[in-house]
């Protein structure tokens, strides 16, 4: 164990608010965890102080000692009895269940046997794919149980033996520092038995690897990065205990024309400038292929957006539709016919020359008068 000061292990300054110092513990805890570090003494090292800071600084009584006399103020190693069964409790809490924690320590809040592990697919769908939800067969390969032996991994029932080096337990305790740390049983596998005359089909794994067709229904209005969680369709458990989930990271195409935010859609519209100063009937694309008209009012300007109402995605937390948000662009033209030139030049002297501009040095002069 480190003596260094408990705000440095966690990275956070003095003033740092629970909420900070959960979010800094919950990084330290995962990048550091054994199970991600196996053997490394360092990460482990690492992983007890980060444990043993957030231990002190998350009690505010622990935390307004440790302010004022610092270690002492604990109490020395005294102080900390009976302290690991705290943070370890706590672990569940901020980690989740990505480590399967509550069976890596004993003390902490689960017990039972190991839960299968989970598994992660990246489902690519195209944008309409998402927008309109869909059914998408996905192909995974994972370990089932196997079923000569129901998992159990032997061939008969007298095959199986309590496991010696834990005494059935399924897992074995060691000391570091203040803390008693019991780990998954290495022999076997957590389960606390040990196999004599092994299964056949499976060699005593009691899992056999398969290729399994999944059906993944993804809702409509789906997003870029979200994840589906399939509950029980991750891996089997080594050792009889619940299957892992499946989480599905969905990926969603650009559309060539939309542009999302949220559930609402945005597109531009381009209208010429004879369109935007008389005003137009103009036809619009709907997701899924459709169209609509859209009314243009004489004198609209470049960039004004209307808005179809309910022409977006289906929103994911409430009922209904998001919005299609039509920007107007209207297009200068480049070249211009002999007759066109001849309309545009009536058109500016009618309008007096450079109109424009002349506001533009008027404004000016403005400022300095
Ligand atoms: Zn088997
Ligand atoms: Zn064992």
């Amino acid at each position: 164990m480190s003596d260094r000061d408990f705000y440095d292990v966690l990275g956070v300054g003095r003033g740092a608010s629970p909420e900070d110092l959960k979010k800094a513990y919950r990084k330290l805890a995962i990048q550091y965890h054994p199970d991600r570090n196996p053997g490394d003494r360092d990460s482990e090292e690492a992983f007890k102080d980060a444990a043993e800071a957030y231990a002190v600084l998350s009690d505010p009584a622990k935390r307004s000692h440790y302010d004022r006399f610092g270690r002492a103020g604990l109490g020395g190693p005294q102080g900390f009895q009976g302290f690991d069964q705290e943070i370890f409790g706590d672990f569940g809490d901020i980690l989740g269940n990505i480590f399967g924690f509550g069976n890596i320590f004993g003390g902490g809040g689960r017990r039972g046997p190991r839960a299968g592990q989970d598994l992660r697919y990246d489902l690519d769908l195209e944008f309409e794919q998402a927008a309109a939800g869909c059914e998408v067969p996905i192909k995974i390969p994972r370990l089932e149980r196997c079923e000569t032996c129901r998992g159990s991994g032997a061939s008969a029932k007298d095959g199986i033996k309590t496991c010696g080096t834990c005494r059935g337990r399924g897992q074995v305790a060691f000391q570091q520092g203040f803390f008693t740390i019991a780990r998954a049983c290495g022999t076997c596998g957590g389960s606390g038995k040990t196999i004599t005359n092994p299964c056949a089909t499976c060699r005593g794994e009691g899992r056999k690897r398969v290729e399994r067709t999944i059906t993944v229904r993804v809702p409509p209005g789906v997003d870029d990065g979200m994840r589906l969680r399939i509950s029980g369709e991750g891996e089997a458990s080594p050792s009889g205990g619940p299957p892992g989930d499946l989480y599905v990271v969905l990926g969603v195409a650009d559309h060539p024309v939309f542009q999302r935010e949220g559930p609402n859609l945005h597109c531009d519209l381009s209208i010429s400038v004879a369109q935007a100063a008389l005003g137009t009937t103009a036809r619009v694309p709907l997701l899924g292929g459709a169209e609509t008209d859209l009314e243009i009012e004489p004198g609209s300007q470049p960039g004004a957006v209307m808005r179809l109402r309910g022409k977006g995605l289906p929103a994911l937390d409430r009922s209904g539709r998001g919005d299609l948000l039509v920007t107007i662009r209207v297009r200068t033209p480049r070249r211009l016919t002999a007759e066109q030139r001849a309309l545009y030049e009536k058109l500016a002297t009618i309008e007096g020359e450079a109109t424009a501009e002349r506001g533009l040095f008027e404004r000016v002069k403005d400022i300095f008068n």
